[in-house]
C-alpha cells in the first residue's frame, strides 16, 4: 500500500504559498506509517514548530493499473474519504530552498489522518464535491472539487506513467486555500458535504 498526494492542485493555495500554478501534476509519497485511522490523536512531533493542516480529498484505488488512459481512469477508484497532509512548513520552507526531497516535511509517521471513506456512487459528480475541515468549531478550509487544476481522472492517468497503482493505494488530490498551523490541543473535524467522516485531536 502507498499513499501518493498531490501538490498545488488548487490554484489559490498555490498563491497563498507563493508558488507558480503547476502545467502538469506534481507529486509525492507517503509511506503506511504515515496513516492515522480510526479518530486517532495526532501526537505533535519535537523535530517541527510549524506543522500545518491540509484538508484533501482522499481516492481509494480499487484495480490495480499501469499507464491508465484518462477516459477509463474512473473504473480505477471505488471510495472517497478525505484526509489531512500534515505538512512541517519549516522543515519544507527549508527543503524548499536547498533542493531537498521533501520527505521529512512531508512524510513523517501520522501525517496522513484518514476518515470514514464513502462509496463513489453516493456522488453524481466528481467536479463538484464540497469538503470542509474546521478546527476548534471554526471553518478554516473550504474546498469543492470543481476548483482543481487537475482532475481525479487526470490525476489517476498521470500518476500512473510512473507508479503502477494498486489495490488500496491512496491517492490524496490536493489542498484548497486556508492551511495554517495546528496546536497541542486542537481538535479537527473534516466533512465532505457537510458529512463529518474525520474527527482527532493534536496531542
Ligand atoms: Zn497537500
Amino acid at each position: 500500500m502507498k499513499i501518493i498526494a498531490i501538490g498545488r492542485n488548487y490554484i489559490e493555495h498555490a498563491k497563498e504559498l507563493n508558488n507558480p500554478v503547476p502545467k502538469e501534476p506534481m507529486f509525492f509519497t507517503k509511506p503506511d506509517t504515515a496513516i492515522l485511522r480510526n479518530n486517532a490523536a495526532f501526537y505533535y512531533p519535537d523535530f517541527s514548530k510549524n506543522i500545518h493542516y491540509e484538508a484533501e480529498i482522499v481516492l481509494r484505488i480499487s484495480k490495480v493499473g499501469k499507464n491508465i488512459e484518462e477516459k477509463f481512469a474512473n473504473r480505477y477508484y471505488d471510495q472517497l474519504g478525505i484526509g489531512i497532509d500534515f505538512t512541517a512548513r519549516d522543515l519544507q520552507d527549508i527543503c524548499k530552498a536547498k533542493g531537498k526531497p521533501w520527505e521529512i516535511a512531508k512524510a513523517f509517521d501520522g501525517s496522513a489522518p484518514l476518515g470514514t471513506f464513502l462509496s463513489k456512487s453516493k456522488f453524481d459528480k466528481m467536479d463538484d464535491i464540497n469538503f470542509s475541515l474546521d478546527i476548534n468549531d471554526q471553518r478554516v478550509q473550504t474546498g469543492n472539487t470543481k476548483d482543481m487544476i487537475f482532475s481525479f481522472d487526470e490525476l489517476i492517468a498521470y500518476v500512473s506513467k510512473f507508479f503502477t497503482l494498486k489495490i488500496g493505494d491512496f491517492i490524496f488530490t490536493g489542498t484548497p486555500a486556508g492551511v495554517g498551523a495546528i496546536n497541542v490541543g486542537d481538535r479537527l473535524k473534516a466533512s465532505i458535504e457537510g458529512e463529518l467522516l474525520l474527527d482527532f485531536e493534536i496531542k
